[in-house]
């Protein structure tokens, strides 16, 4: 075993992924493995603000 230095594993760079805002708590979020599919239809950073922003509209 040699330890060698890696240069980047072959994903992309986090700073390279695509980005947005949460609709419901306003903060940045980042591309997510699980969002690559409907990435152009999320819009909350978390289970916990979907719900926040769904619920805001029941009142
Ligand atoms: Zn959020």
């Amino acid at each position: 075993m040699s330890r060698k230095a890696k240069t980047s594993g072959g994903g992309k760079l986090p700073s390279e992924r695509p980005s947005k805002l949460c609709a419901a708590c306003g903060r940045p979020f980042s591309w997510r493995k699980k969002w690559e599919r409907d990435w152009e239809q999320v819009r909350y950073c978390s289970d916990r603000c979907r719900a926040v922003g769904k619920g805001k509209a029941g009142a």
